[in-house]
Protein backbone atom coordinates (compact mmCIF):
# COMPACT_ATOMS: atom_id res chain seq x y z
CA UNK A 1 0.00 0.00 0.00
CA UNK A 2 2.23 3.19 -1.11
CA UNK A 3 0.46 6.17 0.26
CA UNK A 4 2.01 9.80 -0.12
CA UNK A 5 1.02 12.67 2.19
CA UNK A 6 1.14 16.19 1.16
CA UNK A 7 0.46 18.57 3.90
CA UNK A 8 1.73 20.39 7.19
CA UNK A 9 4.09 19.29 10.13
CA UNK A 10 4.09 21.33 13.42
CA UNK A 11 4.86 20.87 16.81
CA UNK A 12 2.11 21.66 18.97
CA UNK A 13 2.38 23.24 22.39
CA UNK A 14 -0.22 21.92 24.48
CA UNK A 15 -1.52 22.82 27.73
CA UNK A 16 -3.89 21.29 29.57
CA UNK A 17 -6.60 23.20 30.95
CA UNK A 18 -10.03 22.73 33.11
CA UNK A 19 -11.62 24.82 30.36
CA UNK A 20 -11.26 26.09 27.31
CA UNK A 21 -10.06 29.72 28.06
CA UNK A 22 -13.01 32.72 26.47
CA UNK A 23 -11.15 35.84 25.07
CA UNK A 24 -9.34 37.89 27.70
CA UNK A 25 -9.73 35.24 30.02
CA UNK A 26 -6.51 33.70 31.83
CA UNK A 27 -6.58 30.46 33.15
CA UNK A 28 -4.62 28.86 35.60
CA UNK A 29 -3.86 24.95 36.35
CA UNK A 30 -2.97 23.93 32.72
CA UNK A 31 -0.02 21.41 32.59
CA UNK A 32 2.53 22.24 29.76
CA UNK A 33 3.50 19.61 27.11
CA UNK A 34 4.89 19.21 23.61
CA UNK A 35 4.03 16.73 20.51
CA UNK A 36 4.60 15.93 16.88
CA UNK A 37 1.56 17.71 15.62
CA UNK A 38 0.61 19.27 12.13
CA UNK A 39 -2.45 17.65 10.07
CA UNK A 40 -0.32 15.84 7.46
CA UNK A 41 2.39 14.82 9.65
CA UNK A 42 -0.29 13.48 11.55
CA UNK A 43 -2.07 11.60 9.02
CA UNK A 44 1.24 10.34 7.53
CA UNK A 45 2.14 9.23 11.04
CA UNK A 46 -1.07 7.44 11.55
CA UNK A 47 -0.73 5.48 7.89
CA UNK A 48 2.13 4.85 8.05
CA UNK A 49 1.04 2.81 12.31
CA UNK A 50 -1.73 1.45 10.15
CA UNK A 51 0.91 -0.21 7.76
CA UNK A 52 1.34 2.01 5.28
CA UNK A 53 4.10 2.39 2.84
CA UNK A 54 4.22 6.37 3.06
CA UNK A 55 6.24 9.16 1.85
CA UNK A 56 5.82 12.52 3.06
CA UNK A 57 5.82 15.81 1.27
CA UNK A 58 6.12 18.48 3.29
CA UNK A 59 8.55 21.76 4.46
CA UNK A 60 10.03 22.15 7.77
CA UNK A 61 12.37 25.01 8.71
CA UNK A 62 16.52 25.07 9.54
CA UNK A 63 15.52 24.48 13.42
CA UNK A 64 15.48 22.15 16.51
CA UNK A 65 11.47 21.62 16.05
CA UNK A 66 11.83 20.59 12.14
CA UNK A 67 14.70 18.15 13.10
CA UNK A 68 12.78 16.87 15.73
CA UNK A 69 10.06 15.78 13.46
CA UNK A 70 11.80 14.49 11.12
CA UNK A 71 14.02 12.39 13.17
CA UNK A 72 10.35 11.17 14.23
CA UNK A 73 8.87 10.51 10.95
CA UNK A 74 12.08 8.09 9.99
CA UNK A 75 11.40 6.69 13.29
CA UNK A 76 7.75 5.98 12.15
CA UNK A 77 9.21 4.24 8.52
CA UNK A 78 8.38 7.03 6.93
CA UNK A 79 10.39 8.33 3.60
CA UNK A 80 11.44 11.54 4.11
CA UNK A 81 13.34 12.08 0.78
CA UNK A 82 10.58 14.70 -0.39
CA UNK A 83 10.61 16.60 3.07
CA UNK A 84 12.37 20.23 2.18
CA UNK A 85 13.90 22.70 4.96
CA UNK A 86 13.55 25.72 4.46
CA UNK A 87 15.97 28.35 4.43
CA UNK A 88 13.98 31.78 6.36
CA UNK A 89 10.57 30.38 7.28
CA UNK A 90 10.85 28.21 10.41
CA UNK A 91 8.94 25.14 11.17
CA UNK A 92 5.02 25.66 11.76
CA UNK A 93 3.84 25.68 15.56
CA UNK A 94 0.47 24.99 16.81
CA UNK A 95 -0.50 26.17 20.47
CA UNK A 96 -3.44 23.88 21.68
CA UNK A 97 -6.03 24.24 24.58
CA UNK A 98 -7.12 20.67 25.52
CA UNK A 99 -10.13 21.14 28.31
CA UNK A 100 -11.19 18.25 30.63
CA UNK A 101 -13.72 17.18 28.85
CA UNK A 102 -11.31 16.47 25.79
CA UNK A 103 -12.82 19.39 24.02
CA UNK A 104 -9.62 21.78 22.18
CA UNK A 105 -8.91 24.87 20.68
CA UNK A 106 -6.11 25.52 18.20
CA UNK A 107 -4.03 28.51 16.53
CA UNK A 108 -1.30 27.46 13.87
CA UNK A 109 1.68 29.61 12.93
CA UNK A 110 2.03 28.08 9.73
CA UNK A 111 5.93 29.12 9.11
CA UNK A 112 7.61 26.51 6.28
CA UNK A 113 4.28 25.02 5.20
CA UNK A 114 3.21 27.90 3.83
CA UNK A 115 6.05 27.87 1.50
CA UNK A 116 5.29 23.63 0.12
CA UNK A 117 5.45 24.66 -3.26
CA UNK A 118 4.25 23.15 -7.02
CA UNK A 119 8.06 22.76 -7.20
CA UNK A 120 8.25 20.73 -4.12
CA UNK A 121 5.79 18.61 -5.35
CA UNK A 122 6.75 18.02 -8.68
CA UNK A 123 10.45 16.35 -7.35
CA UNK A 124 8.25 14.07 -6.24
CA UNK A 125 6.45 13.75 -9.22
CA UNK A 126 7.41 10.20 -9.97
CA UNK A 127 6.59 8.64 -6.58
CA UNK A 128 2.92 9.89 -7.07
CA UNK A 129 2.35 8.51 -9.95
CA UNK A 130 3.51 4.80 -8.35
CA UNK A 131 0.77 5.76 -5.40
CA UNK A 132 -1.61 3.85 -4.58
CA UNK A 133 -3.28 7.19 -3.25
CA UNK A 134 -2.25 10.51 -2.31
CA UNK A 135 -3.77 12.10 1.01
CA UNK A 136 -3.82 15.94 1.51
CA UNK A 137 -5.69 18.16 3.92
CA UNK A 138 -5.73 22.75 3.96
CA UNK A 139 -2.91 23.62 5.84
CA UNK A 140 -0.43 24.13 2.46
CA UNK A 141 -1.21 26.37 -0.38
CA UNK A 142 -3.87 25.73 -2.62
CA UNK A 143 -1.89 25.81 -5.58
CA UNK A 144 0.42 23.33 -4.15
CA UNK A 145 -2.76 20.96 -3.49
CA UNK A 146 -3.93 21.81 -6.71
CA UNK A 147 -1.04 20.56 -8.86
CA UNK A 148 -0.94 17.76 -6.67
CA UNK A 149 -4.45 16.48 -7.25
CA UNK A 150 -4.01 17.06 -11.11
CA UNK A 151 -0.84 15.10 -11.19
CA UNK A 152 -2.07 12.43 -9.04
CA UNK A 153 -6.03 12.34 -11.44
CA UNK A 154 -3.41 12.56 -14.88
CA UNK A 155 -1.80 9.14 -13.98
CA UNK A 156 -4.86 7.49 -12.26
CA UNK A 157 -3.97 7.67 -8.84
CA UNK A 158 -6.83 8.58 -6.51
CA UNK A 159 -6.94 11.87 -4.35
CA UNK A 160 -8.28 11.95 -0.72
CA UNK A 161 -8.78 15.39 0.43
CA UNK A 162 -9.27 15.91 3.77
CA UNK A 163 -10.79 19.72 3.79
CA UNK A 164 -9.41 20.94 7.06
CA UNK A 165 -9.13 23.69 8.59
CA UNK A 166 -12.44 24.44 7.06
CA UNK A 167 -12.20 26.74 3.64
CA UNK A 168 -13.58 27.56 0.34
CA UNK A 169 -12.68 24.84 -2.54
CA UNK A 170 -13.22 25.75 -6.60
CA UNK A 171 -15.08 23.75 -7.94
CA UNK A 172 -11.80 23.20 -10.35
CA UNK A 173 -10.03 21.23 -7.48
CA UNK A 174 -12.90 19.69 -5.80
CA UNK A 175 -13.39 17.69 -9.49
CA UNK A 176 -9.74 16.44 -9.28
CA UNK A 177 -10.80 14.42 -5.93
CA UNK A 178 -11.55 11.54 -5.58
CA UNK A 179 -12.84 10.93 -1.54
CA UNK A 180 -13.51 14.25 -0.11
CA UNK A 181 -13.28 13.78 4.31
CA UNK A 182 -15.07 16.74 5.63
CA UNK A 183 -16.00 16.96 9.27
CA UNK A 184 -19.74 18.44 10.14
CA UNK A 185 -17.69 21.82 10.11
CA UNK A 186 -16.28 21.57 7.08
CA UNK A 187 -18.83 19.81 5.32
CA UNK A 188 -21.33 22.80 6.06
CA UNK A 189 -18.65 25.72 4.84
CA UNK A 190 -18.62 23.73 1.54
CA UNK A 191 -22.32 22.85 1.12
CA UNK A 192 -24.32 25.43 3.03
CA UNK A 193 -26.25 22.36 4.51
CA UNK A 194 -26.23 22.39 8.49
CA UNK A 195 -24.78 18.77 8.91
CA UNK A 196 -26.58 17.18 12.36
CA UNK A 197 -27.64 13.77 11.86
CA UNK A 198 -27.78 11.51 8.73
CA UNK A 199 -30.53 12.75 6.84
CA UNK A 200 -28.48 16.49 6.89
CA UNK A 201 -25.11 14.69 6.02
CA UNK A 202 -27.15 12.89 3.25
CA UNK A 203 -28.10 16.21 1.69
CA UNK A 204 -24.83 17.95 2.07
CA UNK A 205 -23.03 14.37 0.29
CA UNK A 206 -25.61 14.72 -2.73
CA UNK A 207 -24.17 18.53 -2.99
CA UNK A 208 -20.56 17.52 -3.04
CA UNK A 209 -21.66 14.58 -5.27
CA UNK A 210 -22.74 17.20 -7.90
CA UNK A 211 -19.41 18.80 -8.05
CA UNK A 212 -18.21 14.95 -9.34
CA UNK A 213 -16.53 14.05 -5.99
CA UNK A 214 -17.37 10.10 -6.20
CA UNK A 215 -17.04 9.37 -2.82
CA UNK A 216 -18.33 11.99 0.87
CA UNK A 217 -17.21 10.41 3.78
CA UNK A 218 -18.28 13.15 6.29
CA UNK A 219 -16.88 12.18 9.87
CA UNK A 220 -19.43 13.10 12.84
CA UNK A 221 -17.21 13.13 16.15
CA UNK A 222 -18.23 10.31 19.13
CA UNK A 223 -21.09 9.35 16.34
CA UNK A 224 -18.75 7.97 13.78
CA UNK A 225 -19.30 8.35 10.13
CA UNK A 226 -21.74 8.87 7.24
CA UNK A 227 -20.95 7.61 3.89
CA UNK A 228 -22.04 7.99 0.63
CA UNK A 229 -20.56 6.00 -1.82
CA UNK A 230 -21.00 3.56 -5.47
CA UNK A 231 -20.35 0.72 -3.02
CA UNK A 232 -22.25 1.90 0.06
CA UNK A 233 -24.36 4.03 1.69
CA UNK A 234 -25.38 4.79 5.11
CA UNK A 235 -23.64 5.97 8.86
CA UNK A 236 -21.26 3.87 10.63
CA UNK A 237 -21.45 4.42 14.23
CA UNK A 238 -18.39 4.70 15.68
CA UNK A 239 -16.84 3.24 19.32
CA UNK A 240 -17.61 3.95 22.63
CA UNK A 241 -14.69 5.23 24.43
CA UNK A 242 -13.73 7.80 27.24
CA UNK A 243 -12.70 10.88 25.22
CA UNK A 244 -9.71 12.29 26.64
CA UNK A 245 -8.11 14.52 24.12
CA UNK A 246 -9.95 14.75 20.57
CA UNK A 247 -6.78 16.47 18.91
CA UNK A 248 -5.88 14.58 15.62
CA UNK A 249 -8.88 12.39 15.56
CA UNK A 250 -9.97 13.01 12.14
CA UNK A 251 -6.30 12.85 11.07
CA UNK A 252 -5.87 9.57 12.48
CA UNK A 253 -9.47 8.34 10.98
CA UNK A 254 -7.70 9.85 7.19
CA UNK A 255 -4.48 8.08 7.88
CA UNK A 256 -6.10 4.94 8.88
CA UNK A 257 -8.49 4.93 6.00
CA UNK A 258 -6.13 6.11 3.23
CA UNK A 259 -4.17 2.27 4.38
CA UNK A 260 -7.41 0.69 4.16
CA UNK A 261 -8.71 2.33 0.77
CA UNK A 262 -5.60 1.24 -0.71
CA UNK A 263 -6.25 -2.64 0.02
CA UNK A 264 -9.28 -4.58 -0.95
CA UNK A 265 -11.38 -4.88 2.45
CA UNK A 266 -15.02 -3.39 1.44
CA UNK A 267 -16.13 0.09 2.28
CA UNK A 268 -17.64 -0.43 5.82
CA UNK A 269 -14.86 -2.70 7.04
CA UNK A 270 -12.73 0.17 6.00
CA UNK A 271 -14.91 2.45 7.79
CA UNK A 272 -15.05 0.63 11.13
CA UNK A 273 -10.99 0.39 10.69
CA UNK A 274 -10.76 4.03 10.56
CA UNK A 275 -13.38 4.62 13.68
CA UNK A 276 -11.76 2.43 15.46
CA UNK A 277 -7.85 3.88 15.04
CA UNK A 278 -9.58 7.22 15.76
CA UNK A 279 -11.39 6.33 18.76
CA UNK A 280 -8.24 4.84 20.08
CA UNK A 281 -6.75 8.02 19.35
CA UNK A 282 -8.81 10.38 21.37
CA UNK A 283 -8.47 8.38 24.74
CA UNK A 284 -4.61 9.43 24.86
CA UNK A 285 -3.43 13.09 24.70
CA UNK A 286 -1.54 14.52 21.81
CA UNK A 287 -1.68 14.31 17.97
CA UNK A 288 1.36 11.71 16.94
CA UNK A 289 1.74 10.12 20.27
CA UNK A 290 -1.98 8.84 20.05
CA UNK A 291 -2.10 7.30 16.42
CA UNK A 292 -2.73 3.51 17.06
CA UNK A 293 0.00 0.67 15.24
CA UNK A 294 -1.97 -2.10 13.30
CA UNK A 295 -1.55 -4.70 16.14
CA UNK A 296 -3.35 -2.29 18.57
CA UNK A 297 -5.92 -1.52 16.01
CA UNK A 298 -7.01 -4.88 14.88
CA UNK A 299 -7.10 -5.96 19.05
CA UNK A 300 -9.45 -3.07 19.45
CA UNK A 301 -11.52 -4.38 16.58
CA UNK A 302 -12.07 -7.92 18.15
CA UNK A 303 -12.66 -6.72 21.43
CA UNK A 304 -15.09 -4.70 20.18
CA UNK A 305 -17.15 -6.23 17.72
P1 LIG B 1 -12.21 16.13 13.40
O1 LIG B 1 -11.23 15.65 14.43
O2 LIG B 1 -11.58 16.35 12.06
O3 LIG B 1 -13.08 17.25 13.84
P2 LIG B 1 -14.34 14.25 14.00
O4 LIG B 1 -14.52 14.97 15.29
O5 LIG B 1 -15.53 14.09 13.12
O6 LIG B 1 -13.19 14.90 13.11
O7 LIG B 1 -13.71 12.82 14.35
C1 LIG B 1 -13.16 11.97 13.37
C2 LIG B 1 -13.43 10.54 13.71
O8 LIG B 1 -12.83 10.25 14.98
C3 LIG B 1 -14.89 10.19 13.91
O9 LIG B 1 -15.47 9.83 12.65
C4 LIG B 1 -14.80 9.00 14.86
O10 LIG B 1 -14.45 7.83 14.17
C5 LIG B 1 -13.61 9.37 15.74
N1 LIG B 1 -14.01 10.06 16.99
C6 LIG B 1 -13.99 11.39 17.22
N2 LIG B 1 -14.40 11.68 18.46
C7 LIG B 1 -14.68 10.50 19.07
C8 LIG B 1 -15.14 10.10 20.38
N3 LIG B 1 -15.39 11.01 21.33
N4 LIG B 1 -15.31 8.77 20.61
C9 LIG B 1 -15.05 7.84 19.65
N5 LIG B 1 -14.61 8.16 18.41
C10 LIG B 1 -14.42 9.46 18.11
Amino acid sequence: MNIVVIGSSNTDMIVKVPRIPKPGETILGGSFSTAAGGKGANQAVAAARAGGNVTFIARVGEDMFGEQAVKGFESDGIVVDYITKDKKAPSGIAEIFVADDGENSIAVASGANANLSVEDVLKAKDVIAKADIVIMQLEIPLETIHAAAGLAAENGVKVILNPAPAQPLSDDLLQLVSILTPNETEAELLTGVQVTDIGSAKQAAEKLHAKGISMVIITLGAKGVYASTPEFTGAIPGFKVKALDTTAAGDVFNGALAVVLAGNKSLTDALRFANAAAAISVTKLGAQPSAPDLDSINTFLETNK
